[in-house]
């Protein structure tokens, strides 16, 4: 999975991420002409047939890709995220009803606070009090709960959920920094969202899927713009939609299915990360951040030099190596390499070969 890079950096930014350079080839063809049509990408109605065959095929692409069926909708919405944070309880919670939550980072304690504003909050298990450094075991989920929130990939601590929790309530999976990057068992999903800035795109596009089943069911008047079931019925053209992001994400999820789908992603990722952390355990410089195996994310990993003094100058013979931002999050510390899908092996590569010299 290699692929020839006009850049001359290796992006192991966090977010928005590394794309596939052949996918920034072909989005800056679009913008000086689509396809051949005599008009740029930016320029087109989201009412064309062109951007209409985009959006048909975009759609069919999430579909192939993640097997989902038709009882789910599949929408490109704005406003990242952060706003399916709230965006997810206005459309399937009732005051009198309570969302259970996994909290294992910063963005699920922001999903919980958004979340309190429109019904109960049960935080079934928490890593908080160890600063996030594991996804928690051994919780039982209680009966009764609307829905069961969990942030698959935690981008900030380094950690990524292997097993989901056992529940017969719904999941809803904040997906934005692992989506696509292996296979998940669909049908314990009520709602995936991911914005596309990590694992699919420019930012501007969030990607949902949504059991359509599930809406409907909340007492409360929803304003069109954050009710589900306007964008499923308006084809997520209710409004203009980010049409360039989802151009990218279109061009991103072609470029998932000729590596092979899902399952190759997965191998990919694993072979990568494989590398990485046999380095970091090998290597006495350098210590992982997150406390047991089975938590650690294929997407980021968090290290830090056993040594802190060590810190500046690893970075910088990094940086000399063509690494970029590689500096952790500055509520962990240390170092993080994101390498999500579109990150080459050769790349990670990189990365190793400065940490054995080192
Ligand atoms: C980046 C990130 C977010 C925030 O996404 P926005 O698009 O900025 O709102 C939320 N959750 C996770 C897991 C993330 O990685």
């Amino acid at each position: 999975m290699t692929s020839t890079n006009v850049l001359k950096k290796i992006n192991f930014s966090a977010g928005p991420a590394i794309l596939p350079a052949s996918v920034l080839q072909q989005a800056s063809e679009a913008v000086a002409d689509l396809d051949g049509s005599g008009l740029s990408i930016l320029e087109i109605s989201h009412r064309s047939d062109a951007f209409d065959s985009v959006l048909i095929e975009t759609e069919a692409l999430v579909r192939e890709l993640m097997q989902v069926g038709d009882e789910y909708g599949v929408l490109f919405l704005s406003g990242g995220a952060s706003t399916q944070f709230f965006y997810t309880a206005m459309n399937l919670l009732n005051p009198d009803e309570t969302a259970g939550f996994l909290d294992t980072g910063a963005w699920s304690a922001k999903a919980i606070k958004e979340t309190k504003l429109f019904g109960k909050v049960n935080v079934i298990a928490s890593s908080k009090d160890t600063n996030y450094d594991h996804i928690p075991t051994g919780y039982t989920v209680p009966e009764g709960l609307k829905y069961v929130h969990v942030t698959s990939n935690n981008t900030i601590f380094g950690t990524q959920f292997k097993e989901w929790p056992e529940t017969t309530a719904p999941l809803v999976a904040d997906m934005s920094s692992d989506i696509f990057s292996r296979p998940v068992p669909l049908k314990k999903f009520g709602i995936i969202y991911a914005g596309a800035q990590k694992n699919l795109g420019p930012a501007g596009v969030t990607l949902v899927i949504v059991r359509k089943d599930l809406l409907g069911t909340v007492k409360r008047d929803l304003p069109s713009m954050l009710d589900y079931r306007v964008h499923i019925a308006g084809g997520s053209t209710f409004n203009t939609p980010p049409v360039y992001p989802i151009y990218v994400m279109l061009l991103t999820l072609r470029w998932i299915k000729e590596q092979g789908g899902v399952p190759a992603m997965e191998r990919h990722n694993e072979r990568k990360a494989k590398l990485l952390y046999d380095e970091i355990d090998r290597n006495p410089k350098f210590r992982g951040t997150v406390a047991n195996a089975f938590s650690r994310s294929l997407m980021n990993v968090t290290f830090v030099c056993t040594d802190e003094a060590d810190t500046p100058r690893f970075l910088e013979a990094a940086e000399a190596a063509g690494c970029d931002a590689i500096t952790g999050h500055r509520s962990v510390g240390g170092f993080r390499a994101s390498i999500y899908n579109s990150m080459p092996y050769e790349g990670v590569e990189t990365l190793v070969n400065v940490m054995r010299e080192f």
